[in-house]
């Protein structure tokens, strides 16, 4: 069974105990990055929260299929369908092809989160451009239903047929038609409706310089897709129609997540997604980070100013995920002092065989399960650090665990410490052998040698531990 996880879900606007689809198994699907620049750090937040989710379902035995999708077209400037491509607009501003702009922050993506100690393997990245033809499949369903329309520049979602639309995001359409801005598209049914293919632009630039470079043939036309599609055609397609978590930035509620819920419930007739989970914004003292604002914070500038990516993740870690984020470098200061607090105990105890506390992992665990409380879990941390009760093999037993939930990645202070020389491994598997094989004369012969190298050997019932003398 399955422990009893608790998520705030915006659909409902409450705390609800979560129920997977299939037992034990659960989808999550969360919007990726839009790759025409790098991530700032507060896009990262998005990911470091995904992950620490990801990682609190396996916890309590879930599997888990998690996908980040890459917006490498169809994302406009405005998120209203109007403005030009993003990566567009990064090809035009750095000289290269908008293919060659969505490898190299795509490589620059996969980098940054891997340095945050987002393990990629443990997730599927679609692109959307390797997704069209599923996109396109969406939209023809959507015409035979009645749900979308044809004017000059693409085909739209008519949001007038889907009632309950205005409701997720609690939307005053009533109130957005009245503060309609002049140059809002004037063949729109209505102020609500949203671009589901765009086609492309004809003879907009003579010169060629600023045609579009993706674009696809469609039965209705030459275009692209509408980023809303994007994420509605990939999530189906890898989690099934109606599945468990999707998350994003609580700047997606209004838009991007209602026009996903619109067109899916549209296409199949049936829920999309259970459980919706938003984080909010990392700011800095200007306000929100933004990358249209060229001014922003990237991971690689941190990690110049010589600054632990996992001490920016330990940071993001001490604020509740639904709560905003000042970013200053003095708070990231701290974060990286109590972070090395942490990494020096561990690296100080290594090869200490313990037991994990089972009253300090509920507690830590109650406080995760509890709506990803991350804050409450870090302070766990920090009472069992000063509790001295317990034993220091089993605090860093404990330790360990908490780390591995949380992807603190405290155990690598250990490999770090122990970076033993071949040499010296070989003598400890020959050891090892002997062992098995009951020579204890070879077994404490090579006990001294290593020794003489500067090594103690100790037989513990989990077998060999080798530290330095
Ligand atoms: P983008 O790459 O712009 O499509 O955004 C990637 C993710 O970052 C989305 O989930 C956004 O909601 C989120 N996001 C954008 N700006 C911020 C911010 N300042 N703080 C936290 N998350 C953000
Ligand atoms: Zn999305």
């Amino acid at each position: 069974m399955s422990a009893e996880i608790r998520l705030y879900n915006t659909k409902s606007r409450q705390i609800e105990n979560f129920k997977p689809i299939i037992p034990n198994e659960v989808g999550i699907y969360s919007c990726g990055p839009t790759v025409y620049h790098y991530a700032h750090i507060g896009n990262l937040r998005a990911y470091v929260f995904a992950d620490v989710l990801r990682r609190l379902f396996v916890s309590a035995r879930y599997t888990v299929k998690h996908i980040i999708n890459i917006t490498d077209v169809g994302h406009l400037t405005g998120d209203d369908d109007t403005g030009e491509d993003k990566l567009q607009k990064g090809a035009r501003r750095e000289g290269k092809s908008a293919w060659d702009i969505a490898d190299f922050y795509t490589k620059a993506f996969m980098k940054d989160i891997d340095a945050l100690g987002i393990p990629t393997k443990e997730y599927i990245f679609p692109r959307a451009t390797d997704h069209i033809n599923e996109q396109i499949a969406l939209i023809k369903t959507l015409i035979e239903k009645g749900h979308a329309y044809t004017i000059t520049d693409g085909i739209y979602f008519d949001t007038n047929t889907f009632p309950a639309y205005a409701e997720f995001a609690h939307l005053d359409v009533e109130g957005l038609k009245s503060g309609a801005r002049v140059e809002e598209n004037k063949e729109k049914k209505n102020i609500t409706d949203f671009a589901l293919w765009k086609f492309s632009p004809v003879n907009e630039d003579s010169t060629g310089i600023d045609r579009r470079q993706m674009e696809w043939d469609t039965p209705w036309g030459k275009g692209f897709p509408g980023w809303h599609l994007e994420c509605s055609a990939m999530s189906m397609k890898y989690l099934g129609q109606h599945f468990d978590v999707h998350t994003g930035g609580i700047d997606h509620i209004p838009v991007h997540h209602t026009n996903e819920i619109a067109q899916s419930e549209s296409a199949i007739g049936e829920p999309f997604v259970n459980y919706w989970l938003h984080t909010n914004f990392l700011n800095d003292a200007t306000g929100k980070m933004s990358k249209s604002n060229e001014e922003f914070l990237t991971l690689s500038t941190l990690i110049e100013k010589g600054y632990n990516p996992l001490a920016y993740r330990y940071l993001l870690l001490t604020t509740h995920y639904r709560k905003e984020i000042t970013f200053t470098f003095e708070a990231l200061d701290a974060a990286t002092v109590a972070y090395k607090k942490l990494w020096d105990w561990c690296g100080e105890h290594i090869n200490v065989s313990g037991m994990v506390n089972d009253d300090y992992k509920q507690k830590f665990l109650n406080a995760l399960y509890d709506d990803v409380g991350t804050s409450s879990a870090i302070a766990e941390i920090w009472t069992l650090m000063k509790d001295t009760s317990i034993l220091d093999n089993d605090k860093y037993a404990t330790l360990l665990y908490m780390s591995s939930v949380l992807g603190l990645q405290l155990h690598l202070s250990k490999k770090e410490e122990l970076d033993i020389p071949e040499r010296v491994q070989i003598l400890l598997d020959a050891r090892g052998v002997a062992r098995t094989e009951k020579n204890w004369n070879e077994s404490d012969r090579l006990r001294d040698e290593l020794e003489n190298l500067g090594y103690l050997v100790k037989d513990t019932d989990k077998g060999q531990e080798i530290t330095v003398k």
